[in-house]
């Protein structure tokens, strides 16, 4: 089989160009059209010799996802099961907002932190990806942006504006409001009323807003990564960086700024440091507990890297004043809920300039933790936000299609046949 060319580095490409009497600039012309035209062949790279891209076409292969499966969710939200050409399969979820269009991405197929919630881990690691691999899971779904009917812009709009239910807000509310219940404004709103008028206007949006999602929709364009689809991103270091080079090099690649990428981990410290100090990228910590003894019950890798380690980490990371580190807390009822975890995690993070992300967790087969009800989530955040911090209670997007981490994949494990049952069932 010939090597993918996306599988090459730039260098090693400039090289086996120069080696065919090449001038170097070739590999940037090449390198535009895979990653900003989304060239799909060689033929139609227009600017080399027709000769170039016969050899080129002898000696590689473009490499494209095969999407197994597409579901679009009501809200919007639109999830694809990427097939990979091993067979292994991942998963990428599209979530339009007001003012960007996100593209949630995976660096594995599976996982291997166990974590007790989650509905990859219940698939163990299968492999890592390949840079090109996660990659091509922004230009395939780009690509479809370009040319699926079914996602046509007045759709995307319409539902990523106003939900499922809701109409449109005249009152001028900022333009930031996206898919949360609840935020603060820094101190100045704080307590129930600011909860419940956050909480009652989830559904709803402005005009201005309207006419902003609009805008950013009718681009089409993939506006924000983040790097919270399946797998750890940071046990697949060397490859993830190379992937953030290729989003983020606005000359030959595909050109997202780093300031609009996110990634996600459990909380591997040295990995952590090494990206800080490699990337512009911003950080997530998924934290989802305020003391060792639940969140190494929910986290096996708290085992490896404690509480203290984790956020002196944090504490000590060259993170740009601007900048603030997101934790992700899932909220699970009965396990880590209570009004003391909440004063624990203000205990915990007091200092360190984070926001923090409070998840509702999404149920799925296979697990038997539940969700809790909307007073509990709302005093959750609201403890948080009368401590000053900064709170977002996200949304469920996306939870009629079970758009939740590794739960395609559980879908189309049972869709393909019974043969090999998913995980999550087989252990119900
Ligand atoms: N391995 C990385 C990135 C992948 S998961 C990490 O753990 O950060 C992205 C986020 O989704 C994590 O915070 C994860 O804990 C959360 N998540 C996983 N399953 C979930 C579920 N069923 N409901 C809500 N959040 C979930």
């Amino acid at each position: 089989m010939k090597p993918n060319v996306k599988d090459l580095g730039k260098e090693q490409f400039t090289t086996y160009l120069k080696e065919r009497g090449q001038p170097s600039y070739r590999a940037a012309q090449v390198w535009q059209w895979l990653y900003q035209k989304r060239a799909v062949s060689f033929d139609e790279m227009s600017n080399l010799s027709g000769a170039l891209r016969r050899q080129l076409a002898a000696d590689f292969s473009i490499s494209r996802p095969r999407i197994a499966r597409q579901s679009e969710s009501r809200d919007g939200t639109v999830k694809f099961l990427f097939e990979l050409s091993d067979g292994e399969t991942i998963e990428s979820v599209l979530i339009p907002e007001v003012h960007r269009l996100t593209l949630c991405i995976s660096t594995q197929a599976g996982c291997g932190f166990g974590c007790a919630f989650c509905a990859t881990a219940l698939m163990g690691l299968k492999r890592n990806l390949r840079a090109s691999e996660i990659v091509d899971q922004v230009l395939e779904a780009s690509r479809t942006l370009d040319s699926d009917p079914s996602l046509s812009r007045e759709r995307l709009c319409r539902n990523s504006v106003h939900g499922s239910t809701g109409s449109p807000r005249t009152d001028g509310d900022t333009p930031k409001f996206k898919d949360l219940a609840v935020r603060s404004f820094g101190k100045l709103r704080t307590g129930s009323e600011a909860l419940e008028g956050r909480t009652a206007n989830c559904d709803t949006i402005s005009e201005g807003q309207e006419r902003g999602i609009t805008h950013t929709a009718r681009k089409r364009r993939i506006t924000h990564v983040v790097f919270m689809g399946m797998g750890e991103p940071l046990a697949n270091y060397a490859q993830t960086v190379k992937a953030l080079e290729v989003l983020t090099d606005a000359t030959w690649g595909i050109g997202i700024s780093p300031r609009r990428i996110t990634l996600s981990s459990v909380g591997l410290v040295p990995q952590i440091q090494k990206l800080m100090e490699e990337t512009r990228v911003n950080l997530a910590i998924s934290l989802h507990a305020s003391n060792d003894e639940v969140r190494g019950e929910l986290m096996p890798v708290n085992r490896k890297y404690s509480l203290r380690q984790l956020i002196d980490c944090c504490r000590s990371l060259p993170i740009p004043r601007r900048k603030r580190i997101t934790f992700e807390y899932v909220l699970l009822k009965g396990v880590n809920d209570s009004e003391e975890d909440a004063r624990e995690l203000c205990r915990l993070l007091s200092g360190v300039r984070c926001k923090v992300n409070v998840i509702p967790f999404n149920p799925h087969p296979g697990s038997s933790f539940e969700r809790p009800g909307e007073s509990d989530i709302n005093r959750f955040g609201q403890i948080l936000l009368e401590q000053g911090f900064q709170v977002n209670v996200r949304r469920p997007r996306g939870d009629d299609i079970q758009a939740a981490c590794g739960q395609l994949q559980g879908e189309e494990s049972q869709h393909r046949s019974r043969r090999t049952l998913f995980a999550a069932e087989a252990r119900q």
